[in-house]
């Protein structure tokens, strides 16, 4: 089922999110398919929980471009950063318009569950690193906006809501 996408200023994307319990409960493993489906029909490259109004520790990520096929984390947390950072330029499904570059480390190493409850540890410096480091911020309640320092696309609408208190 497709889910619909919510965007900012939408609370639940500040909200503060529950940690996913195993084994996984029918809901949170609907969840998980429609966020898969979510993401694919959006054409996205990855998606959190929040994004779809539901406060807990579950991101996907789907770079089929990469030849990956898309995956679900759980309890997902950045456990160590490389050293160097690396400015990309990154958009959100949740800020239509908005583009910007976002300084991250270039390496991380992120600790998570799979689908079976077990601990996994994947250590990336490409698009997995960015992306989950993206979904990551999005279970804290942070947006790119919180992090861009200059503006490609939508700076406009950025200002628009510093002004009228948004942010
Ligand atoms: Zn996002």
């Amino acid at each position: 089922m497709i889910l619909p996408i919510l965007t900012y200023p939408n609370d639940s994307l500040r909200k503060p999110t529950q940690p996913v319990a195993f084994p996984l409960s029918a809901e949170i493993k609907k969840l998980t398919k429609d966020m898969i489906e979510t993401v694919q029909k959006a054409d996205g490259i990855g998606l959190a929980a929040p994004q779809v109004g539901k406060s807990v520790k579950l991101i996907v990520v789907n770079l089929e471009k990469s030849e990956l096929p898309p995956f679900a984390l759980y309890n997902a947390k950045v456990v160590k950063k490389g050293f160097k950072k690396i400015e990309v330029e990154e958009g959100c499904l949740s800020l239509p318009g908005i583009f910007g570059n976002v300084k991250r480390p270039k390496q991380v190493t992120i600790e998570a569950q799979n689908g079976q409850g077990k601990t996994i540890r994947i250590t990336d410096d490409g698009w997995v690193s960015r992306v989950a480091q993206h979904e990551i911020d999005h279970t804290n309640g942070v947006l790119i906006i919180d992090l861009i320092k200059k503006y490609t696309a939508g700076q406009e609408i950025v200002k628009q809501w510093k002004k009228d208190k948004l942010i």
